[in-house]
């Protein structure tokens, strides 16, 4: 009687999800459809993801135990989809001194934290030796700390102020203890869309040029797509085709982030008549459309809780994901734009999600190396989290933010 629950699925997505099954590559066309899918044919696309993930990876589900820092939300840039950035003399801009940025890495280790993940505005007034000394300062202090950080939009502004070749700037981070690079401010890698969301942005091939040029050098990074706004299907798959490309010559993307876009704060839904971010099914649709397409090249596929919500969290790891990303304990950019799913997962709230879903908790590096397998829920750690043990302070976990009203100037990675 099971063939009761395929039956009705539709005779196209059939066969590619079978040819996918047996290993065939998919093309830009059948991801069009699957992105497509609805009804059986979704929960067929679903469960297709699923098995790939489990043939793929197993039933280990990673995440790492982080600390995000956005150092200024100065930028000048100017994207729609943005609510983070503010105006050098907007009451709430920030520039956070050295003195801070070392006392939250401080905090960050104290909590257990492997990673910082460091993303900025792009603040006119400073230049590339900014980058450098932020780098320098931290691991002069916490030389063990993994430092992942400065999206290619940082980079091409850094690059072009140093005046040096590419990789020669990209070696003179990684010198001062660069480890990896977010595979940010790729939205949509088509200059069609990016002219919409962002004109002032770096374009589609400087993009891949940084991303290329930073796999050259060793330096490896994650891979990203904005969706939910003004893209279509096509332009998702020929991002998809355009990342597997690089994926397949340089090996250096570590995992593959769909970042559904958050609408509530900023310039592209309010004004330029955007969707209001994806529905639940394109939420899992990209989960499973990823796993299939990217596969065997790029393995780990991550759902953004920040942006999804823990329980469609949850949906998102039996549809193709392996990943539940950082822990973050601070987050502004998503926040800022609207988001209601909070700051902070304490990485115990992460294996407690990941059990409920029948799965093993894995602690990983940035690079996905193991840090500690959680098989046994009895000898879990205790938790570093404040709070957790009678106090009354420390932050709370999943804080709804208090409404602001529309960000007059844009927001979000
Ligand atoms: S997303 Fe926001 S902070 Fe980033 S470059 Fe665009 S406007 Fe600046």
């Amino acid at each position: 009687m099971l063939e009761r629950l395929y039956r009705d699925v539709s005779p196209p997505v059939a066969r590619i999800l079978d040819g996918t099954l047996s290993g065939a590559e998919l093309g830009t066309e059948d991801a069009v459809l699957l992105l497509g899918a609805d009804g059986p044919d979704l929960h067929a696309l679903l469960r297709a993801g699923d098995v790939a993930r489990q043939e793929d990876v197993g039933d280990d589900v990673t995440y790492v135990v982080c600390r995000n820092l956005n150092f200024t939300n100065v930028c000048y840039v100017g994207c729609s989809f943005c609510g983070f950035a503010r105006h050098r003399d907007d009451e709430d801009a920030y520039d956070h001194s050295m003195e801070t940025i070392l006392d939250k890495c401080r905090v960050a280790i104290a909590r257990g934290a492997s990673e910082v993940c460091i993303q900025g505005g792009i603040d006119p007034r400073k230049d590339h030796t900014h980058y450098r000394e932020i780098l320098t300062a931290i691991k002069g202090e916490f030389p063990d700390l993994h430092i992942h950080a400065f999206s290619p939009e940082e980079i091409d502004f850094g690059h072009e102020k140093s005046g040096m070749p590419l990789t020669e700037y990209l070696r003179w981070l990684i010198d001062a203890g660069l480890g990896t690079m977010p595979g940010t401010a790729a939205e949509i890698l088509d200059d069609e869309v990016r002219n919409i969301l962002s004109p002032r942005k770096l374009k589609r091939d400087r993009w891949v040029e940084i991303v290329r040029a930073a796999h050259s050098v060793g330096l490896r990074s994650s891979s990203t797509l904005m969706y939910g706004h003004i893209e279509s299907p096509h332009h998702v798959a020929n991002h998809l085709l355009l990342l597997r490309d690089i994926q397949k010559d340089t090996g250096g993307f570590t995992e593959f982030v769909p970042l559904g876009f958050i609408h509530e704060k900023n310039m592209l839904y309010n004004f330029m008549g955007s969707r209001p971010g994806p529905s639940m099914a394109e939420d899992l649709r990209i989960l499973a459309v990823a796993r299939l397409f990217l596969r065997p090249w790029i393995r780990n596929i991550q759902i953004s809780w920040v942006k999804m919500g823990p329980k469609l969290g949850q949906m998102g790891l039996v549809s193709g994901a392996n990943d539940f990303g950082g822990t973050l304990m601070e987050e502004s950019i998503s926040r800022e734009s609207g988001s209601q799913f909070g700051e902070n997962t304490p990485p115990e709230d992460f294996r407690r999600m990941i059990r409920e879903v029948g799965r093993v908790p894995v602690e990983r590096t940035t690079t996905y190396g193991v840090v500690r397998r959680f098989d046994d829920p009895a000898l879990d750690p205790p938790s570093l989290e404040p709070g957790r043990h009678g106090e009354l302070s420390g932050p709370a976990r999943f804080r709804v933010p208090p409404r602001r009203r529309v960000a007059a100037v844009p927001s979000s990675y």
